[in-house]
């Protein structure tokens, strides 16, 4: 018996819930439930993160969390309940398969089979934004190794258990350098640790055009954060729906199994709402909790009624389906189902579908770290950076040289273009002299004296060597 946490949420929510729940239950899940509430109701009594504190103690008591979605309510102010969950929770795998249903379910690509696994928790995700000048605002894109290392490895432990053959990383490391850079480095590590399994890596933009015409030609995608979130929407939806989508956000503790689409408000409460995606979040849980005889019996009756094509609206199609039905007709259809394999979809076989136990991060010896240099990012209104170098230079010291100026990460000084545009953000860069060290101290004096010349810097960066190597992106045109 394993007892999870329910939440069913909003909208189509409880309907689709109850459909998953009584599928699930009729098929032998031997589980036990506590329910607690979490969405708009809770956002508009006043809790900004869309859940009451005592609903998280039930949650992290019981680790397994299978939830409805919910509507997070119109304006500012709200946090996304999502987020904030997976990160209180260190879910830092987001799994989702995306697999066509041809021709059941039309679709331009009738053999599609892809899994994305996306990173959960770090990226542009930190939501560290400020506004720093008047036209300027930035947000941290922040990748740690750790994070990486995670995310890749159950990626390809992921696909042993799967039997698949191929893990794809998709990355923009050509241009980010660093973070990006740091992603496919260790999915290179890593990858040489599975010699089975083929490997590969792909541009995003290239290889998201690629997935999106040529499906078939991936098996398992692993991606950060963001790229993960919009192109697992994408791959969803070129199957032939996101309402027959779900996903699985694993911890190393706590789990929560969703579908991928939202609340759909406009459909609610009129017994129309396909109930699949949750279902295949409900499937991945059982599966998830060692349930694997269930999540398999529960998925065979399930492909079985889609080929028997009884369809909720959101799929039904003249001439491929034989009979329209609502949530709750297509919930017994299904249960009716329980026993039965498709004939013609391939029926699936769960056997060795248990969690994954992946071995806890070690944590690297520390490398040698150099401070050889510093950024200080400047506001000013003026338009010639010859000028603002002239006055930038009034801030140097001994060990602190100007060395360069960019604006939004294209240098303009020293001989800048005067065709490149100018924000009233800079970045002036300091190094040491040839024989001088910069240190703290040296970058404490650099922003006095940029005080004594009324020059307004608002955040520095500092520059390090790793092991004696560069850990920084030079100026673009540099
Ligand atoms: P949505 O996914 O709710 O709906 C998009 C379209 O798909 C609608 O036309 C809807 O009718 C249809 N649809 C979605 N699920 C369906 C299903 N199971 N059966 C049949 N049709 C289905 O997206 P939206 O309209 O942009 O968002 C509505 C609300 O959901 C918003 O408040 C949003 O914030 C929230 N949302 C929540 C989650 C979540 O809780 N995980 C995810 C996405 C959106």
């Amino acid at each position: 018996m394993t007892r999870i946490t329910v939440a069913k949420g909003d909208g189509i929510g409880p309907e689709i819930m109850d459909a998953t729940l009584a599928i699930i239950t009729a098929a032998g899940a031997n589980i036990e439930i506590d329910e607690i509430e979490v969405g708009e109701k809770v956002y508009l009594a006043g809790n900004t993160s869309g859940i009451a504190a005592e609903s998280w103690e039930t949650i992290r008591r019981n680790k397994i969390f299978l939830k409805a979605p919910i509507t997070t309510p119109q304006g500012g102010g709200y946090k996304s309940l999502n987020v904030t969950t997976r990160k209180f929770l260190g879910l830092y795998s987001n799994v989702r398969p995306c697999m066509s249903l041809h021709p059941f379910v039309s679709t331009k690509h009738p053999l599609m089979d892809i899994v994305i696994v996306r990173e959960n928790e770090e990226d542009l995700y930190a939501g560290i934004e400020h506004q720093q000048t008047d036209e300027v605002v930035q947000c941290l894109k922040l990748i740690s190794r750790p994070g990486c290392e995670k995310i890749v490895r159950y990626a390809f432990e992921y696909a042993k258990q799967q039997n698949r053959k191929k893990v794809t990383c998709f990355t923009k490391d050509n241009i980010m350098k660093q973070t990006d850079g740091l992603f496919h480095r260790v999915f290179d590590e890593i990858a040489k640790e599975y010699p089975e399994i083929e490997n590969e890596h792909w541009i995003i933009d290239i290889g998201a055009a690629k997935m999106a015409d040529t499906p078939e030609i991936f098996d398992v995608i692993v991606m950060p954060n963001l790229y993960g979130d919009v192109l697992s929407d994408v791959a969803a939806q070129i199957t032939g729906s996101v309402g027959l989508a779900g996903s699985a956000n694993i911890g190393e503790e706590c789990s929560m199994f969703e579908a991928i689409h939202g609340s759909a408000p406009r459909r609610a409460g009129q017994n129309v709402a396909n109930p699949s995606g949750l279902l295949q979040g409900a499937i991945m849980m059982l599966n998830h909790i060692g349930q694997t005889s269930v999540a398999e019996k529960v998925q065979n009756a399930w492909l079985k009624t889609l080929e028997d094509g009884i369809h909720t609206y959101d799929i039904f199609k003249e001439g491929i389906s034989k009979q329209k039905v609502g949530t709750k007709a297509f919930a017994e259809a299904v249960i009716g189902n329980l026993g039965n394999k498709p004939s013609i979809l391939k029926s699936v076989s769960y056997a060795n579908n248990s969690a994954l136990t992946l071995p806890k991060y070690n944590r690297k010896p520390a490398a040698k770290k150099e401070l050889v240099g510093v950024d200080v990012f400047v506001h000013w209104n003026g338009t010639d950076p010859n000028v603002l170098a002239e006055t930038i230079k009034k801030m140097e010291c001994t060990g602190a040289t100007l060395s360069m100026i960019t604006n939004r990460g294209i240098k303009v000084w020293p001989d800048g273009f005067n065709e490149t545009f100018c924000t009233d953000h800079w970045r002036c860069r300091f190094k040491p002299n040839e024989g001088d060290e910069m240190n703290k101290t040296t970058i404490i004096q650099l922003l006095e004296n940029g005080l004594n010349q009324n020059i307004d810097t608002i955040k520095t960066e500092n520059l390090y060597a790793f092991d004696g190597k560069a850990a920084y992106s030079l100026g673009q045109g540099q």
